[in-house]
């Protein structure tokens, strides 16, 4: 059997003792490179229990000795970047610059981490009544879970894991089955870092795993990436058995173009944004919205994509991937037949596309439909590869309009020289992340990343500065002070008058 991949349950990596396996592949090769476990539930409750016991220390544990962990895992995480890039680019087929920014991404998280201290401070007010005061403190909630795609294998598990256990809590990471040996590199480092046992657990596996950990007593607040059926499906079961929840899901990105966007600028960052990393992101642009005279640029648009060649990750010259397996790319060619069927204009056609040398990769080349309406399914649905869709309108109101009535609301952009045109889109519009004249408006981890109707279930705090809220519970104290002497540790005597 190629590389088993480990468990990660109480601080030893260890082999699991199931017979269940599922194959990792090269997505340009399909060479099976590890087998992924999908652990027995006897492993889940090791785990489980692990985590319980872990956090009754971990929880009081000094919150600087927390945040030297963070710095100290920030610091191996910078060390070991491009070898971690490596392993990323081998399992899902990323670009190596596509995969860099990737693990830099989630290495932006651990240095909001580093910051715990200042974040989960508390607030106070003297005097809330005469001689009494009132004061809030923050505190872990337990045992955290995180269930993550295959799409960003570094960044999405470090939104998750570092900010909960910085905050006292101990988690179990729950990876995509797809890519597993990126998250299984991220917790070697992190006890190379100094975590102690039992504060990080990694299991592996697919439905049956995730509905244990998200139906047990024990385990206390969930955060979940992919696509919309399954979040709905962990909110749902979640929130049932009282858990607390984020849950992030699938997009439908549409570019609003206005006639006095800079062409240039524009076209070069819809090409990035439509089909860099394949169209597997969830901030990709699907929907290129022109509005007015800018629908000429179409053809510019056009000649621009069809330079564009996917390749294998190592190839500097290619622009991005092959789709993560051939189902995904079976799905992303299904869409382009029904483009066709339902009536668009398939003004380049990536179904054959082939690769030299890669005869068995996963290839889509850059697809572009014009004549596209709101009723058709690669309008409605979610295609998550190298498609693009044009619709034409007349006016800003009625792009804004478009986007609002999509069933999606994850991110949009805009692109136009007019400030009073971007600030009437950045008011109206009901997306959660919103660029001007910037194609995937990911925000830096001081703000959250959130998501409107579809796109996102529970609690708006994802990543970084804001989600010390999610990871902990608020304690809101009310003191009345004697007025007798008080004597303090040291031998210093306070009175209070
Ligand atoms: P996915 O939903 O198939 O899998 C995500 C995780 O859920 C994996 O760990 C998987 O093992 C688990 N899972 C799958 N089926 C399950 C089931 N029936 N019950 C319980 N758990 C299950 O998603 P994916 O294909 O890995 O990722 C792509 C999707 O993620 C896209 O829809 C994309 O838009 C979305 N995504 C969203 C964001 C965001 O922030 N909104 C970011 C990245 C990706």
């Amino acid at each position: 059997m190629s590389k088993p991949v480990p468990l990660f349950i109480d601080g030893q990596f260890v082999q699991s003792q199931t017979d269940q396996w599922i194959p990792v592949t090269n997505p340009a090769t399909q060479e099976v490179i590890a087998q992924v476990p999908c652990a027995t539930a006897a492993e889940m409750d090791a785990a489980i229990a692990s985590a319980a016991a872990a956090f009754e220390t971990w929880k009081e544990t000094p919150v600087s000795d927390r945040a030297r962990l963070m710095l100290r895992y920030q610091a191996l995480l910078k060390e070991h970047h491009d070898e971690i890039a490596t392993i990323l680019s081998e399992e899902t087929g990323k670009t190596f610059e596509d995969a860099k920014g990737d693990v830099f991404r989630g290495i932006e998280v651990v240095e909001q981490a580093c910051n715990i201290a200042s974040m989960s401070m508390g607030e106070t007010v003297e005097n809330v009544a005469r001689k009494i005061d009132g004061y809030s403190i923050t505190q872990p909630l337990g045992v955290c879970v995180g269930i993550t795609p295959f799409n960003f294998p570094a960044m999405i598990p470090l939104w998750m894991f570092p900010m909960a256990i910085a905050c006292g809590n101990t988690f179990i990471l729950k990876p995509s089955e797809q890519d597993p040996n990126t998250p299984t590199r991220l917790a070697e480092l992190f006890v190379e870092a100094g975590a102690p046992a039992g504060v990080l657990q990694v299991v592996h596996g697919g439905k049956d795993q995730v509905n244990t950990l998200l139906t047990h007593p024990v385990t206390q607040a969930i955060s979940f990436v992919g696509s919309v059926g399954v979040a709905e499906h962990i909110y749902k079961t979640g929130t049932d058995h009282l858990k607390r929840v984020q849950a992030f899901a699938g997009a439908k990105n549409h570019m609003v173009i206005m006639p006095d966007a800079q062409k240039n600028h524009m076209i070069s960052n819809l090409v990035g944004a439509s089909v860099g990393a394949g169209g597997q992101r969830c901030m990709a642009i699907s929907v290129a919205v022109f509005v007015g005279e800018s629908r000429k640029w179409i053809p510019e648009l056009k000649e621009a994509l069809s330079k564009v060649r996917p390749g294998a990750w190592n190839d500097p010259e290619a622009g991005y991937g092959p789709q993560i397996n051939p189902q995904a790319r079976d799905r992303v060619l299904g869409f382009i037949d029904a483009g066709k069927r339902e009536g668009a204009t398939c003004e380049l056609d990536g179904s054959n596309c082939t690769v030299e040398g890669y005869p068995d990769g996963n290839w889509v080349g850059p697809t572009l439909f014009t004549n596209v309406t709101t009723k058709m399914s690669i309008y409605q649905e979610e295609i998550f590869g190298p498609v693009l869709c044009c619709i034409e309108v007349d006016t800003l109101e009625e792009a804004i309009e478009l986007v609002n009535n999509n069933p999606y609301g994850n991110g949009t952009s805009l692109f136009t020289a007019s400030g009073a045109v971007a600030r009437k889109y950045q008011h109206e519009i009901k997306v959660g992340q919103v660029g001007i004249n910037i194609p995937v408006p990911v925000p830096l981890p001081f703000f959250s990343f959130t998501g409107w109707r579809k796109s996102f279930y529970g609690d708006q705090h994802a990543y970084g500065k804001q989600a010390v809220r999610f990871y902990t519970e608020t304690k809101t104290v009310t003191a009345r002070w004697f007025e007798d002497d008080i004597t303090t540790g040291s031998n210093m005597t306070i009175t209070l008058k």
